[in-house]
């Protein structure tokens, strides 16, 4: 997989997924797979990942009334 923006190589790694939930609160999703480029850091998620994002924003969006962490592997 190449970068979108620049070309270079995207490494599979994982990172840190905020969203932003409105009513200042925000969702922090950790340890979500992704591929990060070498050379500017832009990040990448397959279809796989960003449907299951949009499941857990989906299934918080509703109850979420202060800032939560949670886990991709366990949500
Ligand atoms: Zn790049």
């Amino acid at each position: 997989m190449t970068c979108s923006y620049c070309g270079k190589e995207m490494l599979e790694t994982t990172t840190t997924h905020v969203e932003e939930m409105g009513g200042n609160t925000i969702l922090v999703i950790k340890g979500v797979p992704c591929y990060k480029c070498k050379e500017c850091s832009e990040i990448h998620y397959t279809m796989d990942v960003l449907m299951k994002l949009e499941a857990l924003v989906n299934k918080f969006k509703e109850t979420l009334s202060t800032d939560m962490i949670v886990e991709y592997s366990v949500a």
